[in-house]
């Protein structure tokens, strides 16, 4: 039977985009599908500003790292506490450029990859600054260059990388030679162009060799953000946009089981649209996909954020209650029902859209089925009893229990 499949609710985490994927910066990210988008209301931001905090705080990690080597080289007194005090103050105006770049929010306006050069740009000067007061940093200099590009590699263009590299160069070259203007030290001279000979030739080396992680990281980037689509393709109805059959069969055996474990009340409505096939025949089939989308339209923004509505199929809905008892479900149902009648349809469809609503309520231990049943047949009186209406069919008392529309009015 339908209702018997294990339930693939959750399956949009069965693959997540690992944080190191997320780190990649693509434009495309921002792109929903366009049905999705019109039912949820989402946003492209995602978690961008997350992932670009967890950034900052590995960069802080990585300052954190420079200056234990510094200390340790202070603790061997080959630095002097001087450095150590410049080296604070430079971290300090880093923490404090970017906590105002957070704190004003712009961060959200840059591109994370520019966020990130000027991470990487800033350690690069910071390390040459300090390798100008005291030659002896150049030991640091050059490993922690190529952990500050291994940081940028995901995320900043190759090109820029090898741009920033050749400036780190020229810069370094600069500051060996104001080390001889004010030395006159060639044996220093001579170390200093032999360790600016190997940064030289293997940074840009590593550069490109990393090239190759972040065209594989691309890949993968790409088909996560594929297999994210599909899965979002595979719970979404392709005609209106909102969840489909399968999705929300799935999420009422979900939500069955939630509320037997818990014994939080459950409620669902079945909503048909009244007389479609006449919409058809008058409109056409394109004009009756139109009302479809429209009616969902407006269902989908009557109901609350953990409520879930799903096509079950041709001009059938089914709207889930979680953790929701009879009344306001009822409630919600009659707003919908109200929303419909009263929507600015237009020509031939002016005061001829409505729909007909079943609602009723989970019975600890019962299967789906009858649940379902007892919300079709709710559904059923609702159009015998004359359409555009919202049945009641209270599990304790069934029979008995079929509110009319007037007395559906009444609950509110
Ligand atoms: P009632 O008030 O009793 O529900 O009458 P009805 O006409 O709405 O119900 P009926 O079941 O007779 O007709 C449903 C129609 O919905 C028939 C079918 O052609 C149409 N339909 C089903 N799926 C789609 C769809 O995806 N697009 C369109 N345009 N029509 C559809
Ligand atoms: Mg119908
Ligand atoms: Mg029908």
């Amino acid at each position: 039977m339908f209702f018997g499949r294990k339930n693939p609710f959750s399956a949009t985490d069965a693959f997540p985009l690992s944080d190191a994927v997320m780190e990649f910066d693509d434009s495309s990210a921002a792109v929903v599908r366009p049905a999705r988008r019109a039912m949820d209301g989402l946003g492209a931001q995602g978690a961008r500003g997350a992932s670009v905090a967890q950034q900052w705080q590995q960069a802080i990690g990585l300052i954190g790292l420079y200056a234990a080597a510094m200390v340790g080289f202070y603790a061997l007194d080959v630095v002097s506490a001087q450095v150590l005090v410049v080296l604070a103050v430079l971290a300090a105006l880093c923490c404090l450029a970017f906590w105002a770049l957070f704190a004003t929010a712009l961060h959200q306006k840059l591109r994370h990859r520019h966020i990130k050069l000027a991470i990487v740009a800033t350690a690069l000067a910071c390390m040459l600054v300090l390798f100008y007061l005291e030659p002896v940093t150049q030991i640091l200099l050059a490993p922690f260059a190529f952990v500050a590009v291994a940081y940028g590699t995901f995320t900043v263009p190759r090109r820029t990388l090898l741009g920033l590299s050749a400036c780190l160069m020229v810069l370094y070259a600069g500051v060996v030679g104001l080390h001889y203007l004010e030395q006159r030290n060639v044996a220093l001279l001579r170390l200093e162009a032999l360790h600016g000979l190997a940064l030289l030739l293997a940074l840009p080396a590593f550069i490109l060799l990393m090239g190759r992680v972040q065209r594989l990281y691309r890949s993968l980037y790409h088909a996560s953000r594929k297999i994210k689509n599909i899965q979002e393709d595979a719970q979404r109805d392709t005609l209106v946009g909102c969840f489909n059959r399968r999705y929300v069969l799935a999420a009422l055996e979900e939500q069955k089981q939630m509320a037997d474990e818990s014994g939080i009340p459950l409620c669902l409505a079945v909503l048909d649209i009244d007389r479609f096939k006449r919409i058809n025949d008058e409109l056409g089939h394109l004009g009756g996909d139109e009302v479809l989308r429209t009616f969902a339209r407006i269902a989908q923004q009557g109901v609350r954020g953990g409520d879930v509505f799903g096509r079950y199929g041709g001009e059938e809905f089914l709207l889930i209650f979680p953790a929701t008892s009879l009344l306001p479900a009822l409630n919600t149902c009659e707003r919908i029902r109200a929303q419909v009648e009263s929507h600015a349809w237009t020509g031939l469809l002016k005061g001829r859209v409505t729909v007909s609503i079943g609602v009723t309520q989970y019975v600890l231990g019962e299967s789906v089925l009858e649940f379902f049943s007892r919300a079709d047949t709710a559904m059923y009186m609702a159009k015998e009893g004359g359409r555009n209406q919202v049945v009641v069919e209270e599990p304790v008392a069934k029979g008995d229990s079929v509110l009319s529309e007037s007395s559906a009015h009444a609950f509110l």
